[in-house]
């Protein structure tokens, strides 16, 4: 956890969590490597997200994590950290034209 970290979307420092997953990434080539993508956690950003909003609300009622209530965060955190995906940029384009292409068939 780092709170000297901004944000990359809102470049503010609500960061709560950075989540570093593994990740392969495919190049032009074809050849696979082996990446590691951050997934922030921000409390500005992830407020309304379904999975990391727990966590937000937890954080903004809490203040920080409480010994008494840390089995209520590490369910939130686990849930965020099932559904958190890396960024792929490339994907979403990918997806973008895939339903570009499926809207002009209908
Ligand atoms: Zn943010």
């Amino acid at each position: 956890m780092s709170h000297e970290q901004a944000c990359p979307r809102c470049r503010t420092h609500n960061l709560l969590a950075v989540l570093s997953l593994p990740d392969t990434w495919t190049n032009a080539s074809g050849n696979q490597a082996r990446v590691i993508s951050d997934v922030p956690l921000c409390a500005r950003c992830d407020a309304d997200d379904p999975f990391a909003g727990p966590v937000v609300t937890y954080f903004a009622v809490h203040g920080s994590a409480q010994p008494e209530t840390a089995p209520h965060l590490a369910r939130c955190l686990l849930r965020w950290i099932e559904h958190a995906r890396p960024p792929k940029p490339d994907r979403n384009v990918l997806n973008a034209e895939a339903e570009a292409w499926y809207c002009g068939d209908l």
